[in-house]
């Protein structure tokens, strides 16, 4: 099977540096003695290897013993967090990616500036939880029905959005909350463009083959929303985790497939899959 891979895919800067500065602190600290507020990045393959080396992820702050080092993950974490490990005596190792840093500076100072602080997100997201503590109100939309029931009125309002969505999705609710009667609205971008870039690479690879593989982690955002924007672009998509996953019902008919991956996913899962797809003959009667 010919398979075309998406010029920006796989790894960014901020899940690398995570990755680094957790098996940093697992070297210094010793295996079993650094514990992370929740999987330090949502791919299960990282994880474990993770978790091999000798990183706790199960983390709850309060059970933590004293004794360990807490790391907060690329997601960040809620200034409360910071007080609370601080509060217990533990060494915190800082694993937030610098632009969710920075999203979480925004919101405080748009909150200082006196703006009434909008985030396009989804309020469930670890980022999105952790970004909102920075203001003492912050309203979260996800969708065009939360304009109608969640954004309240207010005169001068401040809109960030979550680090992974898609700039179209951005603008188009801005386009909506902007047709509201604000008198004042300021916007400050806060999308990753490593995301964005690989948004728009997975969405041009759409046109130049028959099927689309979208590899990363079930619950990475990012990854969520590259399959999202490729179903979209009118492409048969699948989004999945391994080549354990794949059955050769996903290629039937079809003799050309692209592949990208989530921010998350690792490159030797990527080069596994490929691999494993180009092997298969282009005609609809192979078996996985
Ligand atoms: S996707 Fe962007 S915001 Fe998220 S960790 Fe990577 S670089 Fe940071």
């Amino acid at each position: 099977m010919k398979v075309k891979i998406a010029s920006s895919r796989g790894f960014c800067f901020g899940v690398e540096d995570a990755i680094e500065i957790a098996e940093a602190a697992v070297e210094t600290h010793g295996a079993g003695n650094v514990v992370a507020l929740g999987p330090v990045i949502h791919n299960k393959q990282v994880v474990s290897k993770l978790e091999q080396a000798g990183l706790d992820q199960s983390g709850e702050l309060e059970s933590v013993d004293p004794s360990h080092a807490v790391l907060i993950r690329s997601h960040g974490a809620a200034p409360n967090t910071y007080a609370r490990a601080k509060d217990r005596g533990l060494d915190i190792i800082d694993a937030t990616c610098v632009l969710v840093k920075r999203a979480q500076n925004v919101v405080k100072q748009l909150h200082d500036e006196g703006y009434h602080v909008v985030m396009i997100g989804d309020p469930n997201h670890p980022e999105v939880r952790g970004v909102i503590a920075y203001a003492p109100k912050v309203t979260v939309v996800d969708k065009g029905s939360d304009l109608e029931t969640a954004l309240p009125y207010r005169e001068r309002i401040g809109i960030v959005a979550q680090t992974t969505h898609s700039p179209v999705h951005v603008a188009e609710m801005i386009a909506e909350i902007l047709k509201r009667p604000y008198r004042e609205v300021k916007v400050v971008n806060t999308l990753c463009l490593e995301v964005t870039r690989r948004q728009e690479a997975a969405v041009a690879l759409c046109t130049e083959v028959e099927v689309m593989f979208v590899l990363g982690g079930l619950h990475s955002a990012n990854t969520r929303e590259m399959a999202r924007l490729c179903t979209e672009a009118g492409r048969e998509t699948y989004h999945i985790e391994t080549w354990d996953q794949f059955d050769a019902s996903m290629v039937a008919g079809k003799s050309v497939a692209g592949v990208t991956a989530g921010a998350s996913t690792p490159e030797w899962v990527i080069a596994e899959f490929v691999e494993k797809l180009q092997a298969i003959p282009p005609d609809t009667s192979v078996k996985s």
